[in-house]
């Protein structure tokens, strides 16, 4: 079994043997339900000892589902885990679709794209912005700091003109629209 960070409101997910479950917290002990059971009427629980070591902890499974499991479930969850630990490192540089693409290249993640399973424009272009947005460069300590961070940061790059150095040391950060480069000069 797997334990999947929440999609919607963050409620954390656990995957087993190619089906979803979400923890029941009204019953006592630890009680599992399909996560489609609103969807499909699907009834099938399962329970286990306790939440540590859950990949080899023994799993009581009372029956069977009547959906389908899905096979790429796992890899779709790993996929989604990892694009958005990507985005945030890199949410000063990249584009959103540039981010997609790197995940493409990846070996391991090759076969979502073939069977289809993800999809940009529809869903990961949403997520990826959002967390753009809410991603903000650290605190810098000095302005040669705030420079470096100003150089990556997708919001000012474009109008970011880079560090001025003055004879006694001091510094000063240039914001400019290229276009006002000329007439002051
Ligand atoms: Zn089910």
């Amino acid at each position: 079994m797997f334990r999947i960070p929440g999609k919607q409101n963050n409620r954390v997910r656990y995957i087993h043997d190619m089906y979803t479950y979400y923890q029941d917290r009204r019953g006592e002990g630890l009680t599992f339900r399909c996560a489609t059971r609103y969807r499909t009427n699907c009834s099938e629980v399962i329970y286990l000892q306790n939440l540590h070591n859950l990949q080899e902890q023994q799993i009581t499974v009372t029956g069977k589902h009547n959906h389908p499991e899905d096979p790429s479930l796992l890899l779709k969850a790993q996929f989604d885990i990892t694009i958005k630990e990507r985005v945030r490192e890199r949410a000063a540089v990249n584009e959103p679709k540039q981010v997609f693409d790197y995940m493409c290249r990846l070996d391991q993640f090759r076969l979502l794209f073939e069977n289809g399973d993800v999809d940009y424009h529809h869903h990961y272009k949403h997520i990826i912005l959002n967390i753009f947005k809410r991603t903000l460069p650290g605190n810098p300590n000095n302005l040669e700091e705030l420079n470096e961070m100003l150089q990556e940061y997708r919001i000012t790059r474009d109008f970011y003109n880079g560090m001025a150095r003055a004879t006694d040391d001091s510094v000063c950060l240039v914001f400019i629209h290229d276009d006002m480069l000329e007439p002051l000069s």
